[in-house]
This record gives C-alpha cells, structure tokens and sequence, in this order.
C-alpha cells in the first residue's frame, strides 16, 4: 500500500540554518546528508514549518546585531525555548546565558558562561581530537577563535571535553559546543543532534 501523500511530503526532519552571517553553507550540505531537508533563516517567515534549528559558527556580535535589524529576535527566542537547537561556536554564545563584551542581550537558553575568544587570537585557532563518549571515538574538534564555557549550570550536562574541559553542553533539547563540526567530513555530530537531542527520526543514515 501505499503511503498518504501527508506522510510522504514531511518525510525528512526540516532543520533550519541561521543564516544572517557564518557558516550556513556547510551546515545545510552536513543536515542534507544525514537525511534532513535543510532551509536558510534570515527572515522571521522562515521559521515556520521547522522541526529543529542551528545556530551557526560566525561573529556572534554581529549575529545579534542582525538579528535585531531582521526582526528575527522574538521568533528566534521563541524557537530556542520551545524546539531542538544546535549551537555551534558562535551559535554556543548566542544561546548562553552570559557571556562577555556583546552589545546585544544573547538567548539566555542554556545556562552557562561563554568566554569569548578565550583560547586567544585567530592564530591560535587549532584542530584536535576531542573527547564525546556518546558519540565515539576520534571525534575531530575544529576550534576558531572559540569561546570556552567558564560555568555550567546545574540541570546542564557535558557531553564532550578538551583535555577535561566542557567543550559541548546540553540541556534537553538545546545542545551547543564550541567547536566547528561542519568543517570535517564527520557527520556524527549532527546525525547525533538530529536523533538524540531532537528525536527525530532518520530514514538514511549518513
Ligand atoms: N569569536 C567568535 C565570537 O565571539 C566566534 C568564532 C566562531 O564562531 N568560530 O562570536
């Protein structure tokens, strides 16, 4: 028998991309091989429709900005509160609850502290294997000008370490870390964030 046409057309999770500034492009190829259908956000119509967002690595001073001048920020605040977010590097700092030198309020929807910049300046960005039992061995981290988490909240989980420091935080349905997983061909991350942190279903695996 054939399926009704509803369950066909919203076969695949729909995850949106923030993509006011950053990484948009190698997030939405990442989603679109683990199976998921992949959209730009840089409009408040945009989010409608979505089962999950990322937030991107990129210049969070600058995405706050735009958010703001896009009216995006009240439906972004919305969706962070309500649906399965992924926040990486930047995308990590727009979720925190604090974080340092911003001339905009962040999201507030994980309760930790972001230090901005903190491994020093974009020389010292560097590659190195971090540590994610959840998710196997040899996960690669990608760290450009990266924040460090300087607090984790209680009722947040760490999820992945560097040389025993929290590099990747969850909190139920919002995870972030402070590493760039679109930059390496490993697709376990997001396949990870797509089935464990927002339950949705996958029908290829990546
Ligand atoms: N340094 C950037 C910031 O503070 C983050 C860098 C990144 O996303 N790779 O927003």
């Amino acid at each position: 028998m054939r399926a009704p046409a509803e369950a066909m057309s919203h076969g695949r999770p729909r995850v949106g991309v923030l993509g006011l500034q950053g990484d948009f492009a190698l997030h939405a190829a990442a989603l679109e091989a683990c199976g998921c259908e992949a959209s730009r956000v840089s409009l408040p119509e945009h989010l409608a429709g979505l089962d999950a967002m990322v937030l991107p690595g990129g210049e969070s001073s600058t995405m706050l900005r735009l958010l703001d001048s896009t009216g995006l920020r009240s439906g972004i605040e919305r969706f962070v509160r309500t649906k399965p977010v992924l926040g990486t590097c930047a995308g990590l700092i727009l979720l925190s609850r604090e974080a340092d030198r911003l001339p905009r309020p962040t999201l507030g929807a994980l309760d930790i502290t972001a230090e901005r910049n903190a491994w020093g300046r974009q020389v010292h960005s560097f590659c190195d294997l971090v540590d994610a039992p959840e998710l196997g061995e040899g996960l690669q981290g990608v760290f450009i000008r990266a924040p460090r988490i300087r607090r984790v909240g209680k009722g947040v989980q760490v999820f992945a370490r560097y040389q025993g420091e929290p590099v990747g935080v969850r909190a139920g349905r919002v995870a972030a870390i402070t590493f760039h997983p679109e930059l390496t061909p490993d697709r376990r991350l997001h396949e990870w964030f797509v089935r464990e942190v927002a339950g949705l279903a996958l029908s290829k695996s990546a």
